[in-house]
């Protein structure tokens, strides 16, 4: 079996409404779906999301990245020769979600051939999932009513909160989601390196008493002395995202001792370089879970796969991207029950294009 094509195919899904953070906006999905076919008939299939201002690839850049240096890269070879493909990767920097999509189109392509899920293929470690949620900015009487309605409709009980803009009124939704809500639910703040040190610390005092599971990237990942300063002064863990993007810098993380939970976004590193995360996060009592790109549905299954394989991910996974997106581009789209995301056996990543969404939605 040989690596037969790449295609990149841009698309635009528009939000079901504007998101906003820290450092940023968007109004649509606009992201690169990586076709792989290869010379026996089997297709695999990934999506890149570019995030200028976070990885400094756009659209274009990552249609061209594939077309001109990670698709040739894989021409020919057989889809199971990750380490190959790897190597041959490393002759360009950069363009993290380019590369990790062309991978996991391949690793989509290995568990079809071998008639097994991703997720056993990576390591078989559960087939469900559950997610934590990404709740919509607004004051805190929005946050709680936005809460409450995704427990009620999904079941999910791990709520993802943007902080890191106004510390007095990121303190006062924090405290009303758990007054309201009751001690069933897990609260994710994310900072986006939003506050200075002084500042983190006086947030974190300001929600010591809520059981909070984990602050996000509370401060300026370039401020070592400032973070580590942080991470003294509280018992909630510190989970590192934009600090962690890759390899070297979760070592460099780990080694300054800041973080107690390391976002792994398979967005970003795939599914062979997110093996490797985990297991330096593993080695270090530091705990994973999957973060989110903004994924549609094609990024969130990937994420569940991974999730689903490795045991290191012990914390629910941000993997309600597409219920932000009026559609998707496949045939079923995943469904979020109990708060958790079931996989199925059916191999490789298990999903299918559905053509006529695909010639809507391509740009
Ligand atoms: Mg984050």
């Amino acid at each position: 079996m040989k690596v037969a094509s790449v295609e990149a195919i841009p698309f635009r899904i528009p939000l079901t409404e504007k998101k906003v953070w820290a450092r940023g906006a968007l109004d649509a999905a606009e992201h690169v779906l990586v076709r792989i076919r290869t010379d026996d008939g089997l297709t695999g299939i990934a999506e890149a999301p570019p995030r200028p201002t976070i990885y400094g690839e756009s659209l274009r850049s990552i249609v061209a990245a594939v077309e001109d240096w990670f698709g040739p890269a894989v021409l020919g070879l057989d889809p199971f020769e990750t380490e190959k493909a790897l190597e041959r990767f490393e002759r360009w920097v950069g363009n993290p979600t380019a590369r990790a999509a062309v991978e996991m189109a391949l690793a989509d392509i290995k568990g079809q051939a071998a008639g097994v899920p991703v997720y056993k293929l990576l390591g078989g470690w559960t087939d469900q999932v559950p997610v934590c949620v990404r709740v919509p900015t607004g004051d805190a009487d929005a946050v709680v009513r936005s809460c409450a309605s995704f427990r009620d409709r999904y079941g999910i009980v791990t709520f993802k909160i943007k902080v890191g803009m106004k510390p007095h009124e990121d303190i006062a939704t924090l405290r009303a989601v758990r007054e309201t809500m009751g001690p069933a639910v897990r609260l994710c703040p994310d900072a986006n390196q939003g506050y200075d040190p002084q500042t983190a610390i006086r947030v974190l005092k300001g929600i010591e008493d809520l059981d909070i599971t984990l602050l996000e990237e509370p401060c300026r990942i370039d401020n070592d002395r400032g973070r580590q300063q942080v991470a003294k002064v509280t018992s909630i863990p510190l989970m590192g995202d934009e600090s962690c993007t890759n390899p070297a810098e979760v070592r460099r993380q780990l080694a300054l001792g800041v973080v107690g939970v390391i976002s792994i976004k398979v967005a970003r590193t795939g599914f062979a370089v997110s093996q490797r995360i985990a297991h330096l996060c593993e080695a270090e009592s530091v705990v994973n879970l999957c973060g989110t790109q903004a994924d549609s549905s094609i990024g969130v299954i990937c994420g569940t796969h991974f999730a689903a394989s490795c045991r290191n991910v012990k914390l629910a996974s941000e993997l309600t991207g597409f219920l932000d997106m009026v559609d998707d581009l496949l045939v079923d789209t995943p469904k979020i029950e109990n708060g958790m995301i079931q996989l199925t056996d059916r191999p490789g990543l298990g999903i299918a294009i559905d053509e006529a969404k695909l010639k809507r939605y391509r740009i």
